[in-house]
């Protein structure tokens, strides 16, 4: 079997790795010119952790040791923490602390990985299913065949758009900032990945060291879709919105330039009931799209590659390794992305008095329960 993957983002690059560990042919395409270019960092939770372990414990260790490890986790307001992980529990019940690593050095080691090279400058631009085969089109011209196509382009997939029903995005209402800054952390923040919220609705600042001398670094706050930020006013913008912040927020932007900024609407869509057509079938963020509340995009992208590579090498043909990848995977994706969805509404909830009693509520959860949520979130099932 031959298989064409459109897009090498997480979803792509870990399905290529997973089907190379089965002895699958592939051939991986991307639309951008080469490998830089992607993103600020993320944030790599147990679940995700235990995937790269299976798929070459090696790799793992890599991406442990270019990232930073993180030995606590939590959500505060004015100071004081809403929710709190212990880094100890974590690891002894889902095995793997935390990762914080750089988008693009994560993308690297994955692909470093690979047997196949990616081919970049790539973009999809049409697909053609035959009897036996399917062919996809390249902007530039080319083309190729395979037996089936996996379309793991992200939230605004081609493949999807191209095989599927349209599928309408869902804006969150808020926007969000993220950079890479070249910032010492204090000494007693090295380690620490930091979610503060504020008394005004939607304002959030999430930070964590991703080395010694950088910073990742995420900003939320209530806006109409849509809008963009300049080079010319975005630090103003910025300092407008979070100086009041606690720690060293305000510093962190101080230190940040202009163009260490990407801004970009938080935006999911509803969970889809067909995930699979003919010999086209769609993961990551083009099938199971969430916010980033969680931190559980990437990771649930990475679940996926693996799943479905298992269901290729094992079942007799691809239309049930469709169906049996789908019907394992949707219950759990489908779950991610109605959480987030609503712990995002949370935090753009209340205002004055009505905000006291969110934010008291957020701190009320008890540990018993975020503990059954996280081994939901966690826990692979296989
Ligand atoms: C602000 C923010 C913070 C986040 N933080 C986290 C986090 O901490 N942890 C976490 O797990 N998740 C996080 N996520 C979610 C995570 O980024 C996504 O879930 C993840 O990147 C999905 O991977 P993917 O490979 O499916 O899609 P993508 O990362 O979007 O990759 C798709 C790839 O396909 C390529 N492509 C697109 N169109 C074409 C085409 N026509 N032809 C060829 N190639 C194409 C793109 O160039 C890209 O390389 C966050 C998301 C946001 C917005």
């Amino acid at each position: 079997m031959k298989v064409i993957i459109i897009g090498a983002g997480i979803a792509g690059l870990a399905t290529a790795l997973s089907l190379q560990q089965y002895g699958i042919d592939y051939e991986i395409f991307e639309g951008r010119p080469d490998a830089t270019d992607v993103g600020a960092g993320i944030w790599l939770a147990p679940n995700g952790l235990e995937v790269l372990n299976r798929i070459n414990p090696e790799l793992l260790q890599e991406i442990q040791s270019s990232g930073s490890v993180v030995d606590e986790l939590a959500v505060t307001y004015k100071g004081k923490p809403l929710s709190r992980l212990s880094m100890v529990d974590i690891e002894r019940d889902f095995g793997f602390r935390h990762v914080t690593i750089h988008r693009s050095k994560l993308n690297q080691l994955l692909e470093k990985h690979l047997k196949n090279k990616v081919h970049y400058n790539k973009e999809l631009s049409s697909l053609k299913e035959g009897t036996n085969e399917i062919t996809v089109s390249f902007s530039d011209g080319s083309s190729a065949t395979g037996d089936i196509v996996l379309g793991c382009d992200g939230i605004h997939s081609r493949v999807r758009s191209l095989a599927f029903d349209n599928v309408p995005i869902r804006y969150s209402g808020q926007t969000c900032w993220r950079a890479i800054v070249n910032y010492k952390v204090k000494e007693n923040y090295q380690g620490k990945f930091y979610e503060q919220w504020h008394k005004k609705p939607g304002l959030r600042v999430g930070y964590a060291p991703i080395n010694a001398d950088q910073v990742y670094i995420f900003l939320t706050s209530l806006s109409q879709a849509g809008i963009k930020s300049t080079p010319e006013t975005v630090i103003n913008e910025l300092h407008g919105l979070f100086d009041d912040f606690a720690f060293d927020v305000k510093a962190i932007i101080d230190a940040s330039k202009a163009e260490d900024w990407i801004r970009k609407d938080i935006i999911d869509f509803k969970p889809l009931n067909r995930w699979h057509q003919g010999r086209i079938c769609l993961l990551g963020d083009a099938v199971h799209a969430t916010t980033p509340n969680m931190g559980q995009g990437g990771n649930q992208a990475l679940e996926s590659a693996i799943y479905l590579a298992k269901q290729l090498a094992e079942q007799r043909n691809h239309v049930e390794a469709f169906e049996a990848f789908q019907h394992f995977r949707k219950q759990k994706t489908d779950g991610v992305t109605q959480n987030s969805w609503q712990f995002g509404k949370l935090n753009n909830m209340g205002q004055g008095i009505m905000r006291n009693l969110v934010l008291g509520l957020v701190a009320s959860v008890p540990e018993r329960f975020n503990r059954k949520q996280l081994k939901k979130q966690y826990d692979l099932g296989w």
